[in-house]
């Protein structure tokens, strides 16, 4: 069994997958959004991932980096776009493997199996020990360069995290930038030992 957050807005395809992973022994956990689902696996610190890529929030894709700033959890991207292009794009932001829509439950549950073989050899499937996060913006919430103090707990650490949220919190928009300070606000644990 395995606990498994699902990140897919189309409820038909939500709840079918919920049921039939479900019947197959895992513990599922669903979101409809990309900053809901980043706040499931935040708080579950689930084995693996399965992230649809077009959200109405923000993309698969931008979540995938947002994932991948605080955990190394193993994600399987769910796409409709069999474009090669989207796929290395998400392979290279950090998805671990693929399924087309439409697939069938049992294709994914394989693909889940094998994916979860790999990461118990890693013995590494879970918020990273040490989350490494930098906040910039929305304004209030401290910026270095503007002689700010970051908010409590956030520690300025590791300058990838910071480009790639720097980037992530640049983008798109207020809403998605504010939840996520909020959640790292929260004490999600930052510089703490978290999850798994
Ligand atoms: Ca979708």
């Amino acid at each position: 069994m395995a606990c498994v957050v699902l990140v897919e807005d189309d409820h038909r395809i939500r709840s079918a997958l919920v049921r039939a992973l479900s019947e197959r022994g895992h513990d599922v956990v669903a979101s409809a959004t990309g900053i809901d689902g980043l706040n499931r696996i935040v708080e579950r610190a689930p084995d693996l991932v399965i992230l649809d890529l077009g959200l109405p929030d923000i993309s698969g894709t931008e979540l995938l980096k947002m994932v991948r700033a605080v955990s190394a959890v193993p994600v399987i991207v769910a796409t409709a776009r069999d474009d090669d292009s989207e796929i290395v794009r998400t392979l290279d932001a950090g998805a671990d493997d693929y399924v087309i829509k439409p697939f069938s439950a049992d294709h994914l549950d394989a693909r889940m199996r094998a994916i979860l073989r790999r990461a118990q050899g890693d013995g590494d499937n879970g918020l990273r020990e040490r989350l490494v996060l930098v906040v910039e913006g929305p304004p209030g919430h401290g910026d270095p360069d503007r002689g700010q103090e970051p908010p409590a707990g956030v520690e300025d650490r590791g300058r990838d995290a910071a480009e790639v949220l720097a980037e992530l919190l640049a983008i798109d928009r207020v809403a998605a930038a504010a939840d996520l300070a909020q959640l790292v606000a929260q004490g999600v644990g930052i510089g703490d030992r978290v999850g798994a």
